[in-house]
């Protein structure tokens, strides 16, 4: 099975387009949970936050900025956004690419369910 942010980032399967560079893509999440539901991912195929290395620091710092540069250009820095990596079966990890997911506009729970 080949990998679907893989594939989004080949071009070979559509997504909504929000910010792309040399190493980032970002998207808008096809099952939103909040009115801006974006997703950062980066181009290279990281199969999840388990196998990082120190190698990968600088493009885990990348996608951060990113998220953030991101969530104010949708509006989300004057009433606040939130950064998720999830990691494994309890997280609800499904799809094994990492990925940064950005929500926010409308107040989001804490702790999470
Ligand atoms: P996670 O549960 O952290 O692995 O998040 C994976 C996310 O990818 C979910 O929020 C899905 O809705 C989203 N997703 C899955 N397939 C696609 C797709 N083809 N385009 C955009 N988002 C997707
Ligand atoms: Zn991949």
């Amino acid at each position: 099975m080949p990998c679907i942010f893989c594939e989004i980032v080949a071009g070979r399967i559509p997504a909504k387009l929000v910010h792309q560079d040399d190493e980032v893509l970002v998207f808008h999440d096809i099952n939103p949970q909040a009115p801006t539901h974006l997703l950062v991912i980066p181009k290279r195929h990281v199969e999840s936050l388990l196998v990082l290395e120190a190698g990968d620091d600088a493009l885990m710092g990348r996608l951060l900025r990113v998220a953030r540069d991101v969530a104010v250009q949708q509006g989300l820095g004057p009433r606040g956004f939130r950064v998720v990596f999830n990691c494994g079966d309890d997280a609800g990890y499904s799809v094994y690419h990492v990925h940064a997911h950005v929500l926010g506009g409308r107040p989001l729970g804490w702790p999470p369910g």
